[in-house]
């Protein structure tokens, strides 16, 4: 068998193969397996954003307890300081009085700040456990697919290995230039033979310059085609 027609079955061949392997990775199996393993990942990656903000909530909630003691430390010494030495002026009330008023004012926000982080953690918790929920109904639907697709996947990679054992087989006579040529085409255009129709190429239907048909009828070189850069094979 001459070279172009052993290219030209073993390209069939081939493309059967890619053609399975494609409908491999597109089964909705396999399509709903991963939502679900993607789904799953996005659960983890939330709960740990959950955890790690409940984190921050909960130093911040420190700092605040802190910054509380220390304010009402300060109130306390004032109001010592107000009923040992009464303020004489006028000036002098008022400005205690202004200073008592910022104390109460910035423990009062403090206090209204924790009381917000505390209802806040309280809700990301809360939407912690039901993620926790969620995973886990999702998590047992995903193992049993998981299964099921094991089975399909097995028979179907049985089917792929028997395709590609066939391409191998009618591929192993081609000159390794002629079957590299087909290889580097293909990463470009699929199928990466064409056959000549009519003059023209089969797989663009664009007509050839009448010096590339001489050239291919004389079988000089391979021809590709210069619109889609197929092999075109006079078949
Ligand atoms: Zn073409």
């Amino acid at each position: 068998m001459e070279q172009i027609e052993m290219l030209w079955e073993f390209q069939q061949a081939d493309m059967e193969a890619d053609t399975l392997e494609t409908e491999i990775k597109r089964s909705p199996t396999r399509l709903a397996l991963k939502k679900n393993r993607d789904f799953l990942l996005e659960q983890q990656n939330l709960v740990k954003q959950i955890e790690e903000q409940v984190g921050e909530m909960l130093d911040r909630v420190d700092v605040i307890r802190d910054a509380i003691v220390l304010q009402q430390d300060q109130l306390k010494a004032l109001e010592t300081r107000l009923s040992e030495n009464p303020p004489e002026s006028l000036e002098e009330a008022r400005a205690f009085a202004h200073d008592t008023q910022k104390l109460i004012g910035d423990i009062q926000s403090y206090e209204q700040e924790m009381k917000r982080i505390q209802q806040d953690a309280a809700d990301h918790e809360r939407e912690q456990k039901e993620i926790v929920v969620r995973f886990a109904r999702v998590k047992t639907e995903y193992e049993k697919q998981k299964i099921d697709y094991e089975e399909e996947y097995k028979e179907q990679m049985k089917s792929l290995e028997d395709k590609r054992r066939i391409a191998q087989e009618k591929g192993k006579d081609i000159d390794p230039q002629l079957m590299e040529r087909y290889l580097t085409i293909k990463k470009h255009c699929v199928p990466p033979v064409a056959k000549l129709v009519n003059g023209q190429c089969g797989g663009c239907y664009m007509s050839l310059p009448s010096v590339t048909l001489r050239n291919l009828k004389a079988g000089t070189k391979v021809i590709e085609c210069e619109s889609c850069g197929r092999m075109i094979i006079p078949l």
